[in-house]
């Protein structure tokens, strides 16, 4: 019963103290109200979301590579698919939560840690709409991939910057690759932002200072409350200015365990820290979830370590702090008082769920392990 007081206080806190107003420039100290008419403003949000709305990305662990699955009502978009050796976890991830239709598929560029796994994705759904910067690249990986869509009786398709599609309720524009003569492959990386109502996501591939420069220099508006951490936290990229006008809330880095790069770079770390952005780690968290249901509160669940220390100063592990973001491990079915993985298949309901942070908290409350995923 303290269990589901508790999950009710964070719902009321949420929605009394939405956290789209806290960006780089204190604005906590502002009246909220005046902050949120002012993200709406500068955002373009116009029509309220239909009832029953909701909005999901997934940062999947794949090691030293990036792919996020963005999934907003009943419409589906892969950016990325990890490394070839990951092609049977993504095939997985979607079989598991059953999505064997992919609207859209983003390979951000050729480069293997992104586009690998993408023909394990379309071994298990078909595609829709196949974006690349490029309609060829001379390796294995590439080419799988490019066989995969064909196959499918699709062609690559390469996106214009400032178009843009809906997904669901969710409005995705794309802002880059701005030039198609980088000479380094990384900066072809296609760059897209997304808005669900107030909240709004920015992916950067492995975008390097040049195209980020390139990108300030066209005006965009680029100010997001999430972004995908460039280049896996590389010194390439995250430059100051870029990370100024972006002005995000929360950082994620899909990045590898103990990886060859030394990838986050510790000043890209420092930049971030400046910046106030609270960061989440796939080498130290695992699979990463952002959802968001009433278009304007974000809620993190990550598979592990949910409290890591994810941007640790010298002496100091205040880089941590949660910023007033709940971070549920375990999730309960309120019908057959089973308690899941937040990564598990077969979660219930949104209706029909219970958050927990610690295993004991939800056996205490009654609730056992789901046999599927083990908790
Ligand atoms: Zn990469
Ligand atoms: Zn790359």
């Amino acid at each position: 019963m303290r269990n589901r007081f508790l999950a009710f206080l964070f719902v009321i806190l949420f929605v009394v103290f939405p956290l789209t107003g806290c960006g780089l420039d204190g604005s906590q100290d502002t009246p909220r109200e005046t902050t949120r008419d002012d993200t709406t403003k500068e955002q373009g949000s116009s029509n309220p979301l239909p009832t029953n709305s909701s909005f999901a990305v997934h940062f999947i662990d794949v090691g030293q590579a990036d792919a996020a699955l963005v999934i907003c009502d009943d419409k589906t978009m892969l950016i990325d698919g990890g490394n070839v050796g990951d092609s049977d976890l993504i095939y997985s991830y979607l079989k598991k939560l059953n999505i064997s239709y992919l609207d859209y598929v983003i390979c951000t560029h050729p480069h293997e840690d992104h586009v690998g796994g993408l023909s394990g994705a379309l071994s298990y759904a078909t595609v829709g709409v196949a974006y690349s910067p490029v309609l060829t690249y001379t390796t294995k990986a590439f080419e799988n991939f490019l066989d995969k869509v064909i196959s499918q009786g699709k062609n690559l398709t390469v996106p214009t910057p400032g178009e843009s599609f809906f997904l669901g309720s969710a409005k995705v524009t794309i802002l880059g690759p701005l030039h198609t003569d980088y000479d380094e492959t990384n900066d072809l990386s296609i760059v897209l932002r997304i808005e669900y109502d107030e909240v709004s996501f920015l992916f950067t591939g492995d975008m390097e200072r040049k195209a980020e420069s390139d990108l300030l220099e066209a005006g965009y508006d680029l100010r997001s409350t999430v972004i995908k951490v460039g280049h896996h936290g590389s010194e390439t990229s995250s430059s100051y200015a870029f990370l100024r006008e972006v002005s995000p809330t929360y950082g994620v880095i899909s990045v590898g365990v103990d990886n060859d790069y030394g990838h986050p770079d510790e000043d890209v770390l420092s930049r971030y820290r400046d910046a106030e952005v609270k960061l989440y780690r796939t080498d130290l968290q695992g699979d990463i979830i952002c959802t968001c249901e009433d278009g304007k509160t974000l809620r993190f669940t990550t598979a592990k370590n949910s409290d890591a220390i994810t941007n640790p100063t010298e002496g100091n592990s205040s880089g941590s702090g949660n910023n007033g973001v709940t971070e549920y491990a375990y999730v309960g079915n309120l019908s057959s008082k089973k308690y899941h993985r937040t990564t598990c298949g077969s979660l219930p309901a949104e209706d029909n769920r219970i958050y927990f942070t610690t295993k004991e908290e939800a056996e205490n409350a009654g609730y056992l392990p789901c046999g599927n995923c083990d908790p």
